[in-house]
């Protein structure tokens, strides 16, 4: 089968490698898209602990059920599906409430396990044992289920921070994350969106496509000042931060209101973490501050919902498709902020894709 190996820090090669045999207890998917991950990225250009080249990675995937393993029960040859990345060690107490990505001995597809950007892809028997394989039904295309995973780590950041209709709701970041996190406040009726974000083009970009009610640079506006001012000097209710800036969390927390909630849903580089805020804030205020990491199944279900009902356009988030030769160059346009987001095809049928 083809597909992209990386072999190291910003080497990917498009090659014939075996395609894997499907042993008991496992799935064989044949890979339609896959969409490219911020992680992705980050991975393409510093690698990561949990990938060892050579190998495949890749996590946003949908495609169709090419074979199942002996014992395999509950699914059929030819059925759409996408995968849950995470996969926990099935024994610790979060993964017995079905947590697998918090598991500390979570292990992922596209990251331990070979992903999503080949033409096939091996669903290993712990992941099929967790219900990782999920069905996409009709009313959603094999395209527009490659965003499931994104969404659904939106949805579990935003489960934390019960937005109301008369919220009123700051996103940092107008990449595709933060694009998808405003599209959700949205579908919540949130009374009063800020999208914000330092790059001029992506704040013009968001503009021209999405609806929000503030478009704000983050660097030139003198931004708290700014938002304290269009919420009657009490702030937002909601922060979300989708950005890797601690600038970002910093401004996040003097922006809130009295009892907001405040997400920091994308992580600082390791080796700089810290951050500066005045925890009496928190405290005489009543604010609350949530993390969320990954996404656990439930949470794609509720993304193929949102997406099968059109209150999340998927094909407004999708800005590019590129076939799998070209995974480099979407990671290079991701890298320079000139997409939202970007799907790979990693199969040729087009036929057999309703697109
Ligand atoms: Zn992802
Ligand atoms: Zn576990």
């Amino acid at each position: 089968m083809k597909a992209a190996v990386y072999s190291g820090p910003e080497k990917i090669q498009i090659k014939e490698v075996a395609r894997p045999g499907c042993r008991p207890g496992e799935i064989l998917i044949k890979v339609y898209f896959c969409a490219i991950c911020g992680t992705d990225v980050r991975i393409y250009l510093h690698g990561h602990k949990k990938v060892t080249p050579p190998h495949i990675i890749g996590h946003e995937i949908a495609g169709e059920i090419a074979e199942l393993g002996e014992g395999v029960k509950g699914y059929q040859g030819g059925e759409h599906v996408t995968v849950v990345t995470s996969v926990g060690c099935g024994r610790c107490k979060l993964c017995k409430q079905g947590y697998y990505n918090l598991c500390p001995d979570s292990q992922a597809i596209g990251y331990k396990y070979p992903g999503g950007f080949a033409e096939y892809l091996l669903v290993p028997k712990e992941a099929v044992a967790q219900k990782a394989v999920l069905k996409i039904p009709e009313n959603v295309s094999l395209l527009e289920a490659s965003i499931i995973e994104p969404l659904s780590c939106c949805i579990n950041g935003q489960n934390y921070l019960n937005i109301k209709n008369d919220d009123s709701v700051a996103i940092f970041g107008a990449g595709p994350i933060g694009i998808m996190h405003l599209e959700l406040a949205r579908a919540k009726k949130a009374a009063k969106t800020f999208l914000i974000d330092i790059s001029e083009e992506k704040l013009k970009f968001a503009q021209e496509h999405f609806s929000a009610d503030y478009f704000i640079n983050g660097q030139k506006e003198g931004l708290i000042k700014k938002i304290l001012s269009l919420t009657n000097n009490s702030g937002v209710d909601v922060a979300i931060v989708a950005t890797s800036a601690k600038t970002a969390q910093e401004q996040a927390l003097k922006i809130i209101g009295r009892k907001g909630r405040v997400s920091f849903f994308a992580g600082l580089p390791k080796d700089d973490s810290i951050i500066n805020f005045d925890s009496n804030l928190l405290h005489y205020q009543e604010i609350s501050l949530f993390g969320s990491f990954a996404s656990y199944r439930e949470e794609y279900e509720e993304a193929l919902e949102l997406i099968g009902s059109r209150r999340i356009v998927a094909k407004k988030i999708i800005t590019h498709l590129l076939p799998l030769e070209k995974l480099e160059e979407g990671i290079k346009i991701i890298k320079e902020g000139r997409a939202l987001k970007v799907v790979i095809k990693c199969s040729e049928e087009e036929n057999e894709i309703k697109g």
